[in-house]
């Protein structure tokens, strides 16, 4: 099946985060089969740049934590361009300043035989943890309440939520990234069951590590990630957009609360 005949040709489209990495790839991959697209970002500047070079696509300045920004936006997009078909819940974060504690602290709490292994859990803050769930969990249930608010009567629609391996199986030094990563996981099952008798499938992705600028890796680390994974490189925000064009698709349609992996063979489930 050519991009062409995806089924997407003139529908709406909102992928949240459409500014950069992994969403701007979505946001490019959904307007090459056609689709008109409504970028939802933080980053109005970008997110303009990105909508002006994609035709018919619309950016939003969008904060996805705060759900009164996200059904603002959502009306708007469903007055100025028409019923939505398709939310992709993309926008997410790192944490720099986590990194950088861990990195501070070394590899090991004390000397000898009641040394205990770092762990990032002392080093993240209350703020640090909120602002992480903010962004990913409840960034994603307002996007997803929005988006079925307008599909289930209409019968029709496609919610994709972006995850990680981290919420499949846990990563060292990020345990708020990873509980944000995997409840998105287990609310992308729970309301797929409930939207499915209403015409709305809802799945998720769960990349690996792939090149964008969330992703800050020394060159040892980026070596080591490398070596580490079967596919013997870093994945590419286009191959994970592929999988968000593929869920949006009508030959997905027997796809119900899944989870696509595309990672490289590093984790396999
Ligand atoms: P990125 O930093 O390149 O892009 C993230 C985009 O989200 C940016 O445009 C940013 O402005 C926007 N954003 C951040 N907070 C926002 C908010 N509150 N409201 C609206 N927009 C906001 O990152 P990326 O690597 O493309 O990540 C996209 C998604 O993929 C994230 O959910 C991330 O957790 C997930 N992911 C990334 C990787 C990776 O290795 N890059 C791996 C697995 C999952």
């Amino acid at each position: 099946m050519r991009n062409s005949e995806e089924g997407l040709r003139g529908r709406v489209a909102v992928v949240t985060g459409g500014a950069s990495g992994i969403g701007l790839a979505i946001s490019e991959a959904f307007s090459e089969t056609g689709a008109r697209v409504a970028i939802f970002d933080l980053d109005e500047e970008a997110g303009r740049r990105v909508a002006s070079g994609l035709d018919g696509a619309r950016a939003f300045q969008v904060d996805v934590s705060d759900s009164a920004s996200v059904c603002a936006a959502r009306d708007a997009v469903e007055s100025d361009l028409g019923p939505i078909e398709s939310w992709v819940n993309n926008a997410g974060i790192s944490d720099p300043e986590l990194a950088r504690r861990v990195a501070a602290a070394g590899s090991v709490q004390g000397a000898g035989p009641g040394a205990i292994p770092t762990s990032s859990l002392r080093l993240v803050d209350d703020e640090m943890w909120s602002r992480m769930l903010r962004v990913h969990l409840d960034g994603t249930f307002f996007g997803t309440r929005a988006a079925a608010e307008v599909m289930a009567p209409r019968g029709r629609g496609t919610i994709t939520n972006m995850a990680s391996i981290c919420g499949l199986v846990g990563c060292a030094t990020a345990p708020h990234y990873s509980a944000a990563k995997g409840g998105i996981l287990a609310f992308t099952k729970a309301v797929a069951k409930e939207l499915a008798a209403s015409g709305v499938r809802v799945n998720a992705i769960a990349p690996g590590h792939v090149e964008t600028p969330l992703l800050t890796l020394g060159e040892a680390a980026r070596r080591r990630l490398e070596e580490d994974t079967p596919a013997g490189r870093l994945g590419l925000p286009e191959e994970v957009a592929a999988a968000a064009v593929f869920l949006a698709s009508e030959r997905a349609g027997y796809f119900v609360g899944a989870t696509l992996t595309p990672t490289g063979g590093l984790v396999t489930v």
